[in-house]
């Protein structure tokens, strides 16, 4: 901490967004020996009362997989899955369950696309997989009534991660390294100048903005990002223990469902913080869009659409008709899509660096996107990275 006069406080390096990208950026800065102040809310305790921000990581599960349909997100997984054992041990906090991640879909048909992705994607990389089909992935995964003509890649190293304890595991690692972090929000920022909900202002000689979703909905660089910001429903399914047990080979999984025109996610039963297990399902062809931080954050005060609960229900238990389902309910969350397809990590003019962009696929691999805010932070390239694109940002026509 460079230091502190009436109400300023001083830094080398701020990170803005304690959510996943950013508290692993901060971790990499710290532990690459750069002044780092962290900054950002708290999940809150009660969400239907909290202003804002949220984050896109308040959850107990998230599904992990090197497997991917675009070899720049299997990469960034890959590297990061590589170090999550490392990451626990040295912050003692466990986040990691290698339950096994399943991509699966029709080889024909207008969905064919999606599974000739992952598939030659794997194939191109050398990811370890298993190619399941027919008899065998029935016999394999007997919980699933996956539809005729499917083809699945079985990753081993995939399954599901706890994004609340990854990133209080980053947090730790960053604050054992000599990161400070400051559980407030900015509210406005010029230049290096930072303004903070509570007054605080910080003044910082670089500063990292990863701000999820409000990089958009709130901007804190002087054009808006080009970013798409979905809001988007879960279904959470309580199950009981004995059934959870009876799931325990159950593997995360990605699928398209019969007649099916995107793909749904499945995480097997996972123990909640209310003590409780839950299976948990979700993804929508369609859903609002949010243009602004009041709507993003009404969003999340609510839980979610009665209407896409119920469809997401109907598909789960289609796929799992077996499923002995306890109750249901939704939650709310927010997912944001780049123009590139890729996350931004990228320097801008005047000594920031955007860092955002999930794609509704970040959170497995914030560890190396996190890398990648702090080598453009600190002016690396990403040429020299062999991740397969420059992450370069893209704003909203002028
Ligand atoms: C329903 C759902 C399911 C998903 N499932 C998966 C999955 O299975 N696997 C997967 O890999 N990914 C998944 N994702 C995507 C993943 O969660 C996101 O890509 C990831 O959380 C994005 O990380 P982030 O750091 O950009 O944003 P967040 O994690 O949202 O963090 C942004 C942080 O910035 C803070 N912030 C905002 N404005 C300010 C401000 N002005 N000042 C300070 N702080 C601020 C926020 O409070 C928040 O803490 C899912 C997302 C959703 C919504």
């Amino acid at each position: 901490m460079i230091g502190r006069t009436a109400g300023v406080e001083r830094a080398d390096m701020v990170v803005v967004g304690r959510g996943l990208m950013g508290t692993a950026c901060a971790r990499h800065l710290a532990e690459a020996g750069c002044d780092v102040v962290l900054v950002g809310p708290d999940e809150p305790a009660e969400r239907t009362t909290h202003e804002g921000p949220f984050g896109s990581f308040h959850d107990a599960g998230r599904i992990t997989r090197s497997i991917a349909h675009d070899p720049v997100w299997a990469r960034l997984s890959t590297r990061s899955i590589a170090r999550y054992r490392d990451i626990e041990r040295r912050s003692g906090i466990a986040f990691y369950t290698p339950c096994g991640g399943m991509m699966a879909g029709p080889v024909q048909g207008p969905m064919s696309g999606f599974t000739q992705g992952f598939l030659s994607c794997a194939a191109e990389l050398g990811l370890i997989h298993e190619r399941l089909e027919g008899v065998a992935l029935a016999g394999r995964f007997p919980m699933f009534d996956l539809p005729e003509g499917t083809v699945a890649a079985f990753d081993p190293s995939g399954g599901v991660i706890d994004p609340r304890a990854m990133r209080r595991a980053e947090e730790a690692l960053a604050v054992a390294a000599g990161a400070r972090v400051i559980a407030h929000h900015v509210t406005g920022r010029t230049g290096g100048s930072l303004t903070l909900a509570d007054g605080t202002r910080l003044e910082a000689s670089r500063v990292v903005l990863a701000t999820g979703g409000w990089a958009a909905a709130a901007p804190l660089t002087a054009r808006r990002p080009a970013l798409r910001v979905f809001l988007r429903t879960i279904v959470l399914a309580e199950v009981a223990e004995v059934e959870a047990a009876r799931l325990a080979a159950m593997p995360s999984l990605i699928w398209v469902p019969e007649g099916g025109e995107t793909d749904l996610y499945l995480l097997p039963p996972i123990r909640y913080p209310d003590g409780r297990f839950y299976l948990k399902i979700g993804g929508e062809t369609e859903s609002p869009e949010a243009r602004d931080g009041a709507v993003l954050n009404d969003w999340f005060r609510t839980d979610g659409s009665a209407d896409a609960g119920r469809g997401l229900v109907a598909e789960l238990r289609r796929v799992m008709p077996g499923l002995d389902i306890r109750a249901t309910r939704t939650g709310a969350c927010a997912v944001s899509f780049t123009a590139t397809g890729h996350p931004y990590a990228a320097r801008l003019a005047d000594g920031v660096t955007l860092l955002t962009g999930g794609n509704g696929a970040g959170a497995k691999c914030a560890d190396e996107i996190g890398r990648l805010g702090a080598v453009a932070a600190l002016g690396g390239a990403m040429s020299a990275e062999g991740l397969g694109t420059d992450f370069a940002a893209r704003f909203d026509p002028a």
